[in-house]
């Protein structure tokens, strides 16, 4: 059986905040094939621990615990095209000779 393989302009390792904000970013500044490979089985990194408010008063004017404000930004990551992987752990990086 062959492999489908795709290619990517950029592939962001971790899932978490930082991420997503670059995958985000990224596509906003045109790039178009984005890839993020997250070891968790969700999005989101430490946010999803921050169980307590105060997220998200500077970007949405609202008080957000961190797996809401995760999810902000996970639903617009989703809404832009942008590729991810979860269960997925980088445990090396090679370099094409
Ligand atoms: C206990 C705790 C409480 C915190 N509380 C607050 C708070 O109240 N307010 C606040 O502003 N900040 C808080 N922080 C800090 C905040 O969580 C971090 O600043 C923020 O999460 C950093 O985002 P990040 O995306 O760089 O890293 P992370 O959130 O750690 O995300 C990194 C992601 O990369 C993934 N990853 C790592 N290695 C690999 C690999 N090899 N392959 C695939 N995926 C990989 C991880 O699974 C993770 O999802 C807290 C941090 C901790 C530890």
């Amino acid at each position: 059986m062959g492999v489908l393989m795709k290619e990517y302009d950029i592939i962001i390792i971790g899932g978490g905040p930082a991420g997503l904000a670059a995958a985000i970013e990224a596509k906003k500044q045109g790039i178009k094939g984005i890839l993020i490979l997250e070891r968790e089985q969700e999005l989101g990194g430490i946010l999803k621990q921050c169980i307590h408010n105060g997220f998200g008063l500077r970007i949405f004017n609202e008080e957000l615990t961190g797996p809401e404000y995760a999810e902000r930004f996970i639903n617009e990551l989703k809404s832009m095209d942008i590729d991810y992987l979860t269960g997925t752990m980088v445990l090396t990086i090679t370099k094409d000779k």
